[in-house]
């Protein structure tokens, strides 16, 4: 049974005295492929070392997370196009829009969005999105902003399925099915175990296995059993576990839908079309 990790934060100096151990030990718990999330220009060279050291077993995104406005500069957004044209590079992300902290800088948080969905449009790049809506959701939508923002200008591949990821989904249902009507998958984590999450349980329900796909986002969000510690890839299958249990489907079946879900996705690049049947039809 091989699983695909499509969030982590491997970067971070939370893994600065066991990086390669982590790493290691995520392989031998069924962990076939890590997507390494890089979105502030300070982690990019981290990320690159990554995606070259573990060649076909780690993919780095790199983009701009919302929030870092200072980073938005033309020195910055060059080099971001020479990352995202690595042939290890898996995509841009994590980028989006977060009111939850702080719901003052939209107009900041919207000047990187749309720079980052020209470089999608330009590099023909799928996005992971962060989207978290304000404490007061219905005025403080980032879900329904960030899908205007993508109806009106996000060209980058038209199709229906496969365009990018709504990253720890934490939104309502209508949030949802807008995200699944533009083509993008729901990312699941650790927060899929919290007691208090009926919702987000009902919700990726309602979605389907067919629209998900399983992430950590380590060193954060580790699953309810291990809260409070650091979160590591090799919490996948704990995270396919509590899914399988919710949805009464086995887990070999959720770490072959979630797997073949997340190389279709990649497929536009990385992943080799054989890699995509492989994850199609190989648990
Ligand atoms: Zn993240």
């Amino acid at each position: 049974m091989k699983f695909i990790e499509t969030h982590a934060h491997l970067s971070d100096k939370a893994f600065n005295d066991d990086r390669n151990e982590v790493i290691n030990k995520s392989f031998s718990s069924g962990i076939e492929k890590i997507i390494e999330i890089s979105c502030s220009a300070k982690d990019w060279q981290n990320a690159l070392d990554l995606g070259e050291n573990y060649k076909n077993k780690i993919f780095p995104v790199f983009g701009i997370y919302p929030g870092y406005i200072e980073e938005l500069n033309a020195e910055n957004l060059a080099k971001l196009q020479d990352n995202l044209k690595k042939d290890f590079c898996a995509g841009l992300g994590e980028i989006g829009l977060d009111y939850y902290w702080d719901n003052s800088k939209k107009k900041e948080q919207f000047k990187i969005l749309d720079s980052m969905i020209d470089i999608s449009n330009r590099l023909e790049k799928i996005c992971v999105f962060h989207t978290r809506n304000g404490k007061d959701e219905k005025n403080d939508s980032a879900y329904m902003d960030l899908a205007a923002k993508l109806k009106n200008d996000w060209s980058f591949n038209n199709k229906k399925r496969n365009r990018g990821i709504l990253h720890c989904f934490s939104g309502n249902w209508e949030d949802a099915k807008t995200g699944l009507d533009l083509g993008l998958l729901i990312g699941v984590n650790g927060t899929f175990t919290y007691k208090k999450n009926h919702e987000l349980r009902e919700i990726i329900k309602k979605a389907g296995i067919e629209n998900i796909v399983l992430e950590t986002d380590c060193p954060y969000l580790p699953p309810q059993a291990i809260r409070g510690q650091r979160n590591e890839p090799s919490q996948i299958p704990l995270i396919a576990q509590a899914i399988s249990e919710y949805l009464s489907a086995k887990v070999e079946y959720i770490a072959g839908i979630t797997s073949a879900n997340a190389n279709e996705l990649f497929s536009n690049k990385p992943f080799s079309t054989s890699e995509v049947e492989n994850g199609l039809s190989g648990e």
